[in-house]
């Protein structure tokens, strides 16, 4: 009893502090955050338009982060792997909640890249390489899997950056290479001209973005020579974990093998 008391005190202490920084209205159980186990009424407003219940007030997930989380645990019991089951993971432009997770677990031998990595210090860490993703600085058949999520949309030459993902990911692996589609369009629209952070705006709906997907981006993939599933793992989920885990019922995993 007394092992039990122990062992539960850390969570209740937790679960209280992240409580107490939870601003009242949002305080209550109704969602949860699978990465950071943090319970609330409703996820806070993301976004420009502020559209509410997106985003985890303690880790900051979104709904594509929770999405990509459950996918991983799910799909390939990616936390549970021992020593002679490593993951070689690449992973671009490293969300904190991931970065966080990955760079801790022992399972994983975590290769975290970004352009700019000096803008990133997640926990007062700076161990992020420097990487262009259109030429990156690994060899062929490097990783056996490679996390890729929201950053092809920023990159002008997207068919080299998937090239390079593409390179350097090892036969039969895994990647998840995620992007904001427009599934009202057929084709991806994108204009060189289009060059400001306001026509951007305008344009993608993102000040950085250089492009808005469409259905097309799949073959996009495969141009690149990823074996691509189109994953409607949502649908796999029953409705009140929908609702829980705060996900977009419309939202695809783009899981690529090589
Ligand atoms: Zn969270």
């Amino acid at each position: 009893m007394k092992d039990l008391i122990k062992s539960l005190l850390p969570t209740i202490a937790i679960k209280k502090y992240r409580a107490y920084r939870t601003p009242k209205k949002y305080r209550g159980s109704d969602v949860t955050c699978p990465i950071c186990n943090s319970s609330f009424k409703k996820f806070a407003p993301f976004g420009s338009s502020k559209r509410e219940n997106r985003k985890c007030h303690y880790c900051g997930s979104l709904e594509r982060h929770r999405l990509i989380f459950l996918y991983l645990n799910e799909k390939f019991n990616f936390f549970n792997k021992n020593s002679n089951d490593k993951i070689r993971l690449l992973h671009f432009a490293p969300e904190r909640m991931f970065y966080n997770i990955f760079s801790e677990y022992n399972g994983i031998d975590y290769f975290p890249c970004d352009l700019m990595p000096e803008r990133m210090k997640y926990n007062g860490k700076t161990n992020i390489t420097k990487a262009d993703i259109t030429d990156i600085p690994f060899q062929d058949n490097s990783f056996n899997f490679i996390i890729c999520s929201h950053v092809l949309e920023h990159i002008p030459d997207d068919h080299l950056a998937m090239s390079e993902l593409y390179r350097v990911l090892s036969k039969n692996g895994n990647s998840i290479l995620q992007v904001p589609i427009d599934n009202n369009r057929e084709k991806t629209y994108e204009d060189p001209n289009i060059s400001s952070p306001e026509e951007r705006m305008k344009a993608y709906g993102h000040p950085d973005h250089v492009r808005f997907y469409g259905k097309d981006y799949k073959t996009k993939l495969e141009k690149c020579g990823f074996k691509v599933n189109e994953d409607n793992f949502v649908s796999t989920l029953n409705k009140n974990d929908i609702i829980k885990y705060g996900l977009i019922e419309s939202e695809l995993i783009y899981h690529c093998k090589k």
